[in-house]
């Protein structure tokens, strides 16, 4: 795979009459943070977003700067609006930060013909416009009459072949990847050729969500251990009693070729071996901590033996992947386990990468993230790449 990265870009451009200098460069970011009414209530993505952009700026680009906020699905809803993203933006840096309150048309054209130099237009959501996620090439050729080249810097939308993803490229072939996107490339790409062994620690709410992750990493890892309520689909699988625990019933039979895939493979395939039970899912719900789960009870997070074996592997480890607590960590009563598995990990000598919304709210919490190698934003997409799956969004950055 090769992307051109900013670096390259902007030192090839300098010397050529192609210059940034007043060019006006269209930058996809991935600027979906949650709001507080009309104020950005977590500016985090924004603030990860500034190194792109502000190369840009300083090169004299006008950047033209596009993402979209929620799932608003095709429709104008105001209270999934960019606006109060430009006006945190305007905050964060000197740059004049302008809002249009469109991505296409006439008055999104004549905004973005009159940046000057170092100055940004921070177009409305992509996605109240239905043409953006059914990649429709007059939208996408609408979103690139805007702008005279394009860097995608949205690791978390690249495995969506969208228009400002992948159509816009066609219209916009002089395309690069941002210094976000190639850091996530770089850093997952880890996994996908690991020093080994390889532990993958796997939790989370569904199997249904990480089946194809799952049956990848029993085919790649030396390790795979896994937590959270998908654990309670395999152990059902394998005729343990689960009591009222998470099951996918209709995911039995896919666990149990999962297994048998990892055993061909020859990766251990760890599940827990005791759990806290409880008998509701309530911060003062009674709980025990048992090898096997009777009826009236549910596994909410792996048990103190469990947590010690995986915490084990991780220092056995070279290389860690980790996605999806290991239990309902909201409740602080069930939180041991990915408590104990996020502060391995962390303590690890392997480089380690973590990816996943509630995982990483979790280490986060815990005040572990500069311990840890990869901090991944990406979501479904890091799920995709570290499956060796083609993204859409860098398969349009090849050249
Ligand atoms: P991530 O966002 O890190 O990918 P997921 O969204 O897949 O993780 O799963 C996180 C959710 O899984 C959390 O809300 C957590 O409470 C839930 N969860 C974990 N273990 C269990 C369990 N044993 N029973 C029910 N829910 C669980
Ligand atoms: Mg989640």
């Amino acid at each position: 795979m090769h992307v051109t990265s900013l670096d390259d870009w902007i030192s090839r451009a300098k010397d050529t009459p192609r210059s940034l200098r007043g060019r006006r460069v269209f930058l996809r970011a991935d600027l979906n943070v949650p709001l507080d009414g009309n104020r950005v209530r977590d500016d985090t993505r924004i603030r990860a977003s500034l190194g792109t952009l502000t190369r840009l700026l300083n090169e004299g680009a006008s950047v033209i700067l596009a993402s979209h906020l929620g799932r608003p699905k095709g429709q104008v809803n105001p209270s999934l609006s960019l606006a109060p993203v430009a006006v945190r933006l305007s905050e964060l840096i000197p740059n004049p930060v302008h809002f249009i309150a469109d991505c296409i048309g006439k008055e999104a054209q004549t905004a973005a013909a009159a940046l000057s130099p170092g100055e940004v237009l921070v177009l409305e959501n992509l996605r109240f416009h239905p043409g953006e996620t059914e990649n429709d090439p007059k939208f996408a050729e609408e979103l690139a009459q805007l702008a005279e080249a394009y860097v995608n810097d949205a690791f978390g939308t690249a495995h969506r072949a969208h228009a400002s993803t992948v159509g816009i490229v066609h219209h916009l072939p002089d395309a690069v990847a941002g210094d976000l996107l190639r850091a996530e490339l770089s850093h997952l790409g880890v996994v996908l050729e690991p020093q080994r062994p390889l532990l993958c620690l796997l939790g989370g709410a569904k199997v249904s969500d990480k089946m194809g992750v799952l049956r990848a990493l029993s085919e790649r890892a030396d390790v795979l251990a896994i937590g959270g309520a998908m654990a309670y689909t395999f152990l059902a699988a394998k005729g343990h009693s689960v009591g009222q625990s998470l099951v996918e019933t209709d995911r039995i039979d896919d666990s149990l070729s999962i297994m048998e895939a990892a055993k061909t493979n020859q990766c251990k395939l760890l599940l827990p071996t005791d759990h806290v039970i409880a008998r509701g899912l309530e911060e003062d719900s009674e709980t025990r901590i048992e090898s096997e789960i009777p009826e009236g009870w549910m596994g909410v997070d792996i048990g103190p033996m469990t947590a010690t074996a995986y915490a084990h592997e991780a220092k056995l480890a070279q290389t860690i992947m980790w996605n999806g607590p290991m239990g309902v960590f909201e409740i602080v009563s069930f939180a041991s386990g990915t408590r104990e598995v996020a502060q391995a990990v962390a303590g690890a000598s392997a480089t380690s990468v973590v990816g996943g919304g509630d995982s990483l709210a979790a280490i986060n919490q815990l005040e572990l993230g500069d311990q840890i190698n990869h901090l991944s934003t990406g979501g479904g997409a890091s799920l995709e790449f570290i499956q060796g799956l083609t993204l859409p969004g860098v398969a349009a950055l090849e050249k």
